[in-house]
């Protein structure tokens, strides 16, 4: 474990003082890589408050996986035609954690899907000469939040190119096939 992660110019985030080092913890990403993480306590003996080296851009705040982590079972789960399952033992298989099917709806949840939203849409664009026109249509029951939702995916069977998919409340499935 070498990684220490730091900042060069470290200003008490309450006064803007310069802060000094005090000591390093171990973090987990991912659940299993720890890094060491500088500490800090500020200069000012007025002031003297503690933080940290910000994580955020690689981690969000109170969360165990990293972004790139989040992104990418998003971008499985959106992208291809996979169970959570399925994306989750993926993920597995590359980070070596094991996230399970209800934070992999979490992180899809959050502020993410939006976020990449017009990287998602680009890569499910496709034109009709991409389709084979014999398509199929399924459907996934999961519970998100304790409340039950059902996962529609519209999809050609012949070069299993997703054409479009939506998570709704399970009692309008019937409904909402119409507006495929
Ligand atoms: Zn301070």
């Amino acid at each position: 474990m070498n990684v220490v992660f730091y900042e060069e110019y470290s200003l008490c985030p309450f006064c803007k003082e310069k802060s000094n080092k005090n000591g390093r913890r171990i973090r987990y990403i991912n659940r299993n890589k720890p890094v060491k993480i500088q500490k800090y306590v500020c200069s000012d003996e007025n002031c003297g408050k503690f933080h940290e080296t910000n994580l955020e851009n690689i981690v969000p705040k109170n969360s165990n996986y990293a972004h790139k982590l989040r992104l990418e079972a998003i971008e499985r789960l959106l992208i291809s035609y996979n169970s959570l399952e399925k994306i989750s033992e993926e993920i597995q298989r590359i980070y070596g954690c094991k996230p399970c099917r209800q934070t992999i709806l979490n992180h899809k949840i959050e502020k993410y899907e939006t976020h990449y939203k017009n990287k998602i849409e680009k890569s499910l664009k496709y034109n009709r000469n991409d389709l084979s026109g014999v398509y199929g249509y399924d459907k996934q029951f999961l519970t998100v939040n304790g409340e039950k939702r059902a996962r529609l995916t519209l999809l050609d069977l012949n070069n299993n190119t997703v054409i479009n998919q939506k998570i709704i409340k399970e009692f309008n499935v019937k409904k909402r096939l119409k507006t495929f």
